[in-house]
């Protein structure tokens, strides 16, 4: 932990962490050393990890990288700290990340971007950590702490544990409980962990996960003991290899990494069969239309009134500019385009030519992906991003839609509910890790993560 608090402060220019608690690690690390002198060692006991800023942590501002949450400090502890926190890991602080985790750059938070640690080969451009669990893959990628928390709605963890070489796995939608998790898209959202080794996301799944009455879609089932399930042996097992996915315009290194794994499945036993995903295509404006709707609605509560930032106000402004003026100071550019396009969305004239569309499409999406399971296929290999770490700007320059497109290969799996996780595989002609993505059968994490152990 005091190696990590040093590593942390001699490491501010990456701005991974937004805000630091010294003295919480310091009494938990010392906690921990209590149980384990007593003969008692949790899962996490003594491992110092970084937290998301999107979990509400008591007492310890949790803003989720916004404005308008500022002075925010929760009188409780969302269950996943929570959980963590009693298998003994030792928060070091919060991680910076997206506002209210809606990019794929960290160039949206109010704390201004995290920056990845990794540069390419003779060139010194600082390049985005990815989004929005941005902090948390720098962190992890910068050893500041052996492990951080994510979330991920449409690609946060498993994009930017791309593009900083780190492991990231989303869990069936259901396996964390939400509850306390600051809310971007209900439907959509999940959190998992970003480490670096299969085995340590094994680790730190199983103490993030719990049936929580408190969120009514967190499932009753029991959690397995996924470390103890790493065997490395996917002999038999079928691996299917989605046509749809090989999109226009893929790099080369792109096309060479996704063959390279297929070869490392095949050597390691497995079988690996095409297959086709037919509405892929539908993917992204379908979660486009989606994730902005279910956002215009969870952010309406931030109207100044019950926590956060309120707006000065002129003589004579009543209410009605009391919360204009708060959201339009209180949120960002990436945000207040969401709350528009949402609440266009779901608007009395649009509403079925959008949403319900959207949600057809959905349930075409999660059709394709039983199809598949169903015809035997054990696990599915895809690349996890299109590309490696890019430049600051280089993608917001242009315009939103730029950014969009970066997640193409992971929205389908919070569309569909799935676990999915992203493996370190290879290097781009530069030097920068890439990485793939694996997708599983609905609650067999096991699974999934024991075919990632055969790709590391
Ligand atoms: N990049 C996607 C978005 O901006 C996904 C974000 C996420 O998973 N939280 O919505």
């Amino acid at each position: 932990t005091e190696a990590c608090l040093k590593a942390i402060d001699a490491a501010d220019v990456l701005n991974a962490f937004v805000h630091k608690t010294p003295e919480i690690a310091m009494e938990r690390a010392r906690a921990a050393d209590a149980r384990l002198q007593a003969g008692d060692a949790p899962a996490m006991c003594g491992l110092p990890i970084g937290m998301k800023d999107l979990f509400c942590t008591e007492g310890v501002p949790s803003q989720a990288a916004s404005r308008i949450l500022d002075g925010f400090r929760p009188e409780y502890e969302s269950t996943v700290s929570a959980n963590l926190r009693d298998a003994g890991a030792v928060m070091l602080g919060k991680l910076n990340m997206d506002e209210f985790a809606m990019g794929s750059s960290n160039e949206t938070s109010a704390y201004g971007n995290a920056i990845n640690p990794w540069r390419r080969d003779g060139d010194d451009t600082a390049l985005t950590p990815g989004g929005s669990s941005g902090g948390s893959a720098a962190a992890v990628a910068a050893d500041l702490c052996l492990a951080a928390t994510g979330t991920d709605t449409g690609g946060s963890i498993r994009q930017p544990a791309a593009l900083t070489g780190t492991v990231g796995i989303k869990p069936t939608y259901g396996r964390c409980s939400r509850w306390g998790i600051i809310a971007f898209a209900s439907s959509l959202d999940q959190a998992g962990p970003m480490t670096k080794s299969v085995r340590d996301a094994a680790i730190m799944l199983g103490a993030m996960c719990s049936h929580d009455p408190k969120d009514s879609t967190s499932a009753d089932l029991a959690v397995p003991d996924f470390e103890s399930l790493l065997s490395g042996d996917i002999r038999g097992k079928t691996i299917g290899i989605p046509r749809e996915y090989r999109v226009e315009g893929m790099p080369a290194e792109i096309e060479k990494l996704w063959n390279d794994g297929t070869e490392m499945l095949k050597a390691a036993g497995a079988k690996v069969v095409d297959i086709s995903l037919p509405h892929t295509k539908y993917a992204l404006p379908a979660y486009y239309v989606i994730a902005p709707a279910e956002a215009s609605s969870n952010l309406a509560r931030y109207d100044g009134v019950r926590y956060g930032h309120r707006a000065k106000l002129a003589q004579g402004d009543g209410i009605t500019e009391m919360y204009e003026k708060t959201r339009a100071e209180g949120f960002g550019d990436e945000v207040q385009r969401r709350v528009m396009v949402g609440t266009y969305v779901l608007s009395a004239g649009f509403y079925d030519a959008y949403y319900n569309r959207a949600r057809k499409v959905r349930t075409l999406i999660k059709r394709d992906f039983e199809q598949a399971f169903a015809a035997g296929v054990d696990a599915i290999l895809t690349p996890a991003t299109p590309s490696a770490a890019f430049g600051l700007g280089e993608m917001t320059e242009a315009d939103p839609v730029q950014m969009y497109l970066l997640d193409v290969f992971t929205v389908t799996v919070n569309l569909a509910g799935l676990p999915g996780i992203t493996v370190p595989t290879g290097r781009d002609a530069q030097g920068l890790p890439l990485g793939l993505q694996l997708i599983g059968r609905p609650w067999e994490e096991a699974d999934l993560l024991n075919t990632a152990l055969a790709l590391e």
